[in-house]
């Protein structure tokens, strides 16, 4: 059976659904391919692994999209501190210093889906299949795309959006090479109770051991909690992985005495650890014949600076504005549109790889950089107010937006 589509988006994940929900509301009709709704509700207990910082413009789709009002309030931290330690210097940013209401808000990944599911049932432009695709090819005539699910159907698109991830499919049939970098380190992750209140403040330290991350998370039955990323190398991260939840816990209080002893006090493990391998990715355009890439399928970041969702958000929002904006008459496809859309998205992309990947590798075990100087840096940043609060409006997502 064939059936055809103006727009697939190929990917159902927060990037993919996220944009069926803008493209919809832009006024479009589409298909959305791979999309399946969460199995289970939110468990009242506990959080789930899986924690995202979303800037302020990701929540400003997300409000947009009318979705950020059904992620439950309660499990929801704004962050209005950040504290970055390394080699004895400090930086730290405070939202009311950039007069902004929070510098992030630390929300499930589970929550938002499930905000997306929800909207998407009511959604009556949006086609959901939850098939996997098999093969993509371009039909005889060479118009748009035709995509083989593994149920046996084919369906035809004018225009293929692919939302699929690291090891996009998308990307693969559509012959756009990829720049790779293998950090050789893993981003483990895993929650904890803190014994004093985090005040919603993250905390951030470069050492020899990696990145640690502790992100603040709104209370779990009156306890407050922290969420732990340590981008640690692959053989330190083995070691986390194999030690049972309680002495994951003693190892980072280890790790971070300072913090231990000044804010958060002794952490208390919330269950075990997962980790995910950690790479830049990059596509070296996002765009080709009646196809767009966005989110992970175009470009994976470090997660140091928390932005790689983010960044998928954020091209979902100007690919929706550069749809909706088109001249009457203009068609989806049009090669120009869509390089207007390649175009909006460059900079920001490739400014936030980069200075991720910088911070990654300064920080990173075979650094030839001596401590001193690299706490230089960080001890001028947080003398400069100005360049503290371009630092946040930058990261805010928001100077980027079309
Ligand atoms: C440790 C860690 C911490 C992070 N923290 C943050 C953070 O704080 N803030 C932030 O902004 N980002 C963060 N990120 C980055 C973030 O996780 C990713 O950028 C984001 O999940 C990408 O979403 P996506 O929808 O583009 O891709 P994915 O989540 O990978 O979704 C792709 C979807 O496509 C589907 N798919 C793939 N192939 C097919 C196919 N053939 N057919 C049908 N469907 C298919 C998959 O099943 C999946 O549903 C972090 C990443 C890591 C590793």
């Amino acid at each position: 059976m064939s059936t055809s589509s103006d727009l697939l988006i190929l990917g159902g994940g927060i990037v993919g659904k996220a944009c069926a929900l803008a493209l919809a509301q832009a006024g479009l009709n589409l298909t959305l391919l791979g999309a399946r709704s969460l199995a289970q509700a939110l468990p009242p207990e506990r959080y789930t692994q899986r924690l995202y910082a979303l800037n302020a413009a990701s929540r400003q789709l997300l409000d947009q999209l009318r979705i950020w009002t059904h992620i439950p309030p309660e499990r929801v931290q704004p962050v209005q501190a950040m504290h970055i330690r390394a080699d004895g210097a400090q930086l730290a940013f405070q939202a009311k210093d950039a007069r902004a209401e929070a510098l992030a808000w630390i929300v499930e990944s589970d929550a938002i889906e499930a905000a997306l599911d929800l909207a998407l049932r009511f959604e009556r432009r949006v086609q959901i299949e939850p098939a996997q695709a098999a093969r993509l090819s371009r039909p005889g005539d060479h118009r748009g795309w035709q995509v083989q699910t593994d149920d046996g159907r084919t369906l035809q698109a004018t225009l293929l959006v692919g939302a699929d991830g690291e090891h996009s499919l998308v990307r693969k049939a559509s012959g756009i090479p990829m720049d790779v970098h293998d950090y050789v380190q893993r981003g483990v992750v895993a929650n904890f109770v803190c014994a004093a209140p985090h005040d919603g403040s993250a905390f951030q330290t470069f050492a020899d051991g990696g990145v640690i991350a502790l992100l603040p998370l709104a209370p779990m039955q009156g306890r407050p909690m922290v969420s732990l990323v340590w981008s640690a190398p692959e053989p330190l991260a083995q070691e986390l992985l194999a030690l049972p939840p309680h002495a994951l816990a003693q190892r980072v209080d280890a790790h971070l005495p300072a913090l231990r002893a000044q804010h958060l006090g002794p952490l208390q493990a919330a269950g075990r650890a997962s980790a995910w391998r950690l790479q830049r990715q990059l596509a070296r355009r996002t765009v080709a014949d009646d196809l767009v890439l966005i989110g992970d399928a175009a470009h994976r970041v470090h997660p140091l600076a928390g932005q790689g969702l983010n960044l998928g958000l954020q091209d979902v929002q100007v690919l929706a504005h550069t749809l909706q904006q088109r001249p009457a008459g203009q068609a989806i496809n049009d090669p120009r549109l869509l390089r207007r859309y390649s175009r909006a998205r460059a900079e920001q992309v490739l400014a936030l790889a980069t200075a991720t990947d910088s911070l990654a590798r300064l920080y990173a075990a075979q650094s030839r950089m001596p401590a001193p100087l690299r706490a230089l840096g960080l001890h001028a940043a947080n003398a400069l107010p100005p360049l503290k609060q371009l630092l946040t409006r930058y990261a805010s997502g928001l100077p980027y937006l079309a």
